[in-house]
């Protein structure tokens, strides 16, 4: 599925997202995608950084 690219800042797929500093949800997800990384599941890491992405676009709006 073709995904649209955006002009904002922390959907640039080259750059992965960084956990905002007391965001739990950022926590919980950057937590999830280093999990993911420890066991060599790349298709997670990927899926966590696409969550990641789109929670910080929802909430860390700038
Ligand atoms: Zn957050």
């Amino acid at each position: 599925m073709p995904q649209k690219p955006q002009a904002y800042r922390l959907t640039d797929p080259t750059v992965e997202p960084s956990a905002v500093p007391g965001c739990s949800e950022c926590l919980s997800l950057s937590l999830n995608r280093q999990n993911a990384r420890s066991r060599g599941d790349y298709s997670a890491v990927s899926d966590a950084n696409v969550m990641l992405r789109r929670h910080q676009a929802e909430a860390h709006t700038s």
